[in-house]
């Protein structure tokens, strides 16, 4: 991952949301992007120029767009029309973001159009997080990763965001193997990212 002093960039074309560039890169910020949270705290994170990405609420395409700068191509799905919208002008203007509208918990809607990719990475903020998951492990190749933002107050406010991390990480098993768990803050309360490997 690309730095300059201690700022994470991407190295793309700007514009896409108002985002600082330093040095022609684009600065991609930690509290505007769970992903960029991550890897600012030390989570190693492997986004190469040959990999495939299966991106699972992509929103805006905000992170999308950054994920994009890294890798070959970003599947992204959303399901939502008006962040649709806004994705289909980012993926316009960048080659390599296939947009899909559909609904990440049915993955058979998209799977016609999606390849083998090397990262799920999933920020879909809903109760069936672990369902949603679990239904897109099987686009994995052999030995890839599963990245899920998991924001506890979705699954259930009233559990100890603890709790909903450990039932998370059981109910993963056996389908993927959690390499890392970690929460988020300072920049996103409440949210933890687990890095898990598919087990096939
Ligand atoms: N990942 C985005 C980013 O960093 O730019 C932000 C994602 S936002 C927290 C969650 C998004 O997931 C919303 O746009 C929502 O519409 C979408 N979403 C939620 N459930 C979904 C589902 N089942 N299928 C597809 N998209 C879904």
């Amino acid at each position: 991952m690309i730095r300059i002093g201690n700022v994470l960039v991407s190295p793309g074309e700007g514009g896409v949301y108002g985002e600082r560039m330093i040095e022609g890169c684009r600065v991609w910020d930690p509290y505007r992007s769970k992903l960029a949270a991550l890897i600012m705290l030390g989570g190693e994170i492997d986004l190469l120029p040959d990999m495939r990405v299966l991106y699972l609420g992509a929103a805006n395409g905000t992170t999308a767009s950054h994920v994009a700068d890294y890798v070959e191509t970003v599947y992204a799905v959303e399901f939502a029309p008006r962040p649709m919208q806004d994705l289909l002008e980012v993926a316009r203007r960048r080659k390599n973001i296939v947009p899909i509208m559909a609904d990440a918990g049915r993955p058979g809607e998209y799977a016609p159009f999606v390849e083998a990719v090397d990262l799920v990475y999933q920020d879909v903020a809903q109760k069936n997080q672990v369902q949603i998951a679990l239904r897109n492990a099987a686009f994995l190749k052999e030995g890839g990763r599963l990245i899920l933002m998991l924001k506890t107050r979705s699954v259930d406010v009233r559990m100890d965001p603890k709790d909903v991390l450990r039932e998370t990480v059981d109910a993963l098993s056996p389908a993927f193997r959690v390499i890392t768990a970690c929460w988020l803050e300072p920049y996103h309360r409440d949210h933890a990212a687990l890095v898990c490997e598919a087990v096939k």
